[in-house]
């Protein structure tokens, strides 16, 4: 081959690389501009607000719940020929809905396999749960319509059905949230038990000639016995209990005040779980613990904390901050009275870490949004970027916090704005800050300093939230105004309102 045909070769693969890395450009620059768009009128203005009861229903989402709506009601209208039949179809369809609600005893595992949020996991789990109790009502009513409807409780078949129909029925009434606040771990139980008597009423429910049927449920169960068998493998791997190293201890120290009144009382708890064996966990994740001896009802208790420790290796210690509420929480700040100099020690499993991380490598700086215990989950971010800085491993030039708390200011404190810490870099604030005007300073990205007379492409912004509901509603609201500018939103994991 002569010289020629090399510079052609060599010029021609040049070529096809520029032209290749073009159209990657074009892609990535319609990529981003589509998801700028959805973002914008899809998935952040809400449709249905915020309601005691319900909601926020994002557009996105409703498009999504009416979608799957109406492909429900499709299957069961097409080419019926009576109101018998759309009920059978009606029956067939709530067991095939079932799949996605059994197949898995912890939604963690199953959002963690499908490698989506907890919350998107729940949201579908109680889309799919209310479908079936929608569908099986309807079967009901037209098998009850039908003249050849027969029912006695003389009938085990019937008296099964009639516990399975019921079972559904206190189910549904018991899904509201004001009997998941009064008890959470009774609903959780009480949740479980019941699609466990509704799944075995269906089974017997099931007659002969129904018997292809048992199938859904079959692979219903199937799933959830996979899963399950999984889940407990990688419990038994991750807390090394057969690795003779002794079992994982969480050691709780407390934060403490005392009111006006001269009482103390604890404000945090702070949780060490020491590993036996080292575990990965990405900033954001958290785990589900388990701490039999702190009540006597805290054994049949799971509870998911966010991981707050954060390392680019495996961790020996994970840390976690613990608000105290009603439960096991509060029966955790009962030992603290006993221990408010040093530390109480338990014996605890846990599983995980569950959830998803945030990519934060792409952004330039971000403004980091937390009230209360949000400060947990954004605590690894935090710290992940500061090593990513440190070592320039990571985009990221400028890290902005804002905590919002309620704190008591004594007299002659009380100016607007204080600052402290060495580098004067804290400041306290007295009121709501104008969180439009900071996310519009963070967007500029006049806040970076910049080296004169050389072109540099502003960077992108990440505005990640841990905050209360009507906050969130909020920072949703001002950064679709700023998605153009290469703002970019993040709701963490956890959310203080959902607890
Ligand atoms: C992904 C995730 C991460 C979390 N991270 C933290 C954290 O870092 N720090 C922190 O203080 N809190 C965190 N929470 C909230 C914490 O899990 C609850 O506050 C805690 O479980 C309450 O326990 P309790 O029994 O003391 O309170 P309770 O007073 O009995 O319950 C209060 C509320 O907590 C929620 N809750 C209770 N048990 C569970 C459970 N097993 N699963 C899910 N929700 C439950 C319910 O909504 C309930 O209404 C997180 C929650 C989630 C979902």
């Amino acid at each position: 081959m002569d010289i020629s045909a090399i510079y052609a070769i060599t010029a021609g693969g040049v070529f096809a690389a520029l032209v290749f890395a073009r159209i990657i450009s074009i892609l990535v620059k319609w990529t981003d501009l589509f998801s700028v768009l959805v973002s914008r009128h899809l998935t952040i203005p809400y449709f249905v607000h915020r309601h005691r009861l319900w909601g926020p229903w994002s557009r996105a989402s409703v498009i999504l719940h009416v979608t799957y709506a109406a492909m429900n009601i499709f299957l069961i209208l097409f080419r019926i020929t009576s109101l018998t039949s759309a009920g059978r179809r009606a029956g067939e369809l709530a067991l095939i809905n079932l799949v996605f609600p059994l197949s898995a005893t912890h939604l963690s595992y199953l959002a963690d396999l499908l490698g989506i949020k907890w919350r998107t996991c729940c949201r579908i789990h109680r889309a799919t749960g209310w479908m079936t109790i929608v569908l099986v009502s309807f079967h009901i009513i037209a098998m009850i319509q039908d003249q050849q409807f027969s029912f006695s409780l003389y009938e085990s078949q019937d008296m099964f059905t009639l516990i399975g129909a019921a079972s559904l029925g206190i189910l549904a009434l018991c899904s509201n949230t004001w009997f998941r606040r009064w008890s959470f771990e009774i609903f959780l139980r009480g949740h479980q038990i019941l699609a466990a008597l509704f799944v075995y009423g269906t089974l017997r429910h099931l007659s002969d000639e129904n018997a292809p049927l048992n199938h859904y449920l079959w692979i219903s169960l199937g799933a959830l016995g996979l899963t399950s068998c999984l889940q407990l493998m990688i419990l038994l791997y991750r807390n090394g209990l057969f690795a003779g190293r002794g079992a994982p201890r969480a050691l709780v120290t407390f934060t403490s005040k005392k009111t006006n009144e001269d009482k103390l009382i604890v404000t945090a708890a702070r949780v060490r779980v020491l590993l036996p064996r080292p575990v990965q966990v990405e900033a954001g994740q958290y785990i589900n613990i388990w701490i039999p001896s702190v009540s006597v009802r805290s054994w049949t208790q799971t509870h998911p904390f966010t991981v707050t420790s954060w390392s680019r290796h495996r961790q020996d210690v994970m840390e976690l901050l613990v608000q105290p509420r009603h439960g096991l929480s509060a029966d955790l700040t009962r030992h603290a009275l006993a221990a408010l100099e040093s530390s109480v020690s338990f014996l605890a499993l846990f599983t995980g870490p569950h959830g998803t991380t945030e990519d934060v490598s792409q952004y330039e700086s971000s403004l980091l949004i937390a009230s209360g215990f949000g400060l947990a989950a954004v605590t690894p971010y935090i710290k992940k970027m500061i090593y990513g800085y440190n070592t320039s491993t990571l985009l990221v030039r400028r890290l902005h916090l804002i905590l919002n708390v309620s704190i008591y200011v004594r007299s002659g404190l009380a100016n607007d704005k204080t600052t402290f810490g060495e580098h004067k870099r804290f400041c306290l604030y007295q009121g709501t800050p104008d969180y439009e005007s900071i996310i519009a300073l963070e967007a500029s990205g006049d806040m970076i300093e910049r080296l004169p007379n050389i072109q540099q492409e502003r960077g992108r912004t990440l505005v990640m939230i841990s905050a209360a509901d009507d906050l969130r509603d909020h920072i949703r609201e001002i950064v679709r105004g700023y998605l153009h500018q290469g703002v970019q939103l993040s709701e963490l994991e956890y959310q203080p309102n959902d607890g």
